[in-house]
């Protein structure tokens, strides 16, 4: 899915913007027509984790209303500006299932065509905290591995982030 938004107004001084599309190959997409800012399009970074319980891998029924409402996601979610992606990720997992984890393998780097995210998902187990639900899930649930929900996962990434974690075990 494709960000259906173009940016119309230069964040720098509020000037418009005109698309530079074909006319610098390999720069800005856009540029302000009063201050000459280049305006990029950058992918927005996510960090997801693979949380191994005793009971399996813990997933997520997303609470928020958007194409994956109500499926099993893992827990996760957008990188800030100047933060440290494993701890994104380890903050992730505290914010939505209260459990403090420690990462232990990057798992993959899963990215699409004419998607704008790039995710990065680690495997973690967990060293503390207590679990509990958070508004973003309708409920949690741990997994084994011949249990996971394949017709019920929320996104493309879940499905290919879940196939190398099992990859891994065997
Ligand atoms: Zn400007």
């Amino acid at each position: 899915m494709a960000i259906p938004i173009t940016p119309r107004f230069c964040v720098s001084c509020g000037g418009p913007l005109v698309s530079t599309k074909g006319f610098n190959p390999g720069g800005a997409p856009y540029a302000c027509t009063a201050c000459g800012l280049p305006v990029y399009e950058d992918p927005k970074v996510a960090a997801a984790v693979v949380v191994e319980t005793s009971e399996g891998v813990l997933l997520l029924r997303r609470a928020q209303r958007d194409q994956a409402h109500g499926k099993w996601i893992l827990p996760g979610g957008h990188v800030d500006r100047g933060e440290v992606v494993p701890e994104a990720a380890m903050r992730e997992v505290a914010e939505e299932t209260g459990l403090r984890v420690e990462l232990t393998s990057l798992l993959g780097v899963y990215s699409y065509n004419g998607y704008p995210w790039v995710l990065v998902v680690y495997t973690a187990t967990a060293n503390g905290g207590r679990l509990q639900s958070s508004p973003e899930a309708l409920e949690m649930q741990a997994f084994a591995p011949q249990e996971l929900p394949w017709d019920e996962l929320g996104y493309e990434s879940t499905a290919h982030a879940l196939r190398d974690y099992l990859s891994q075990l065997s």
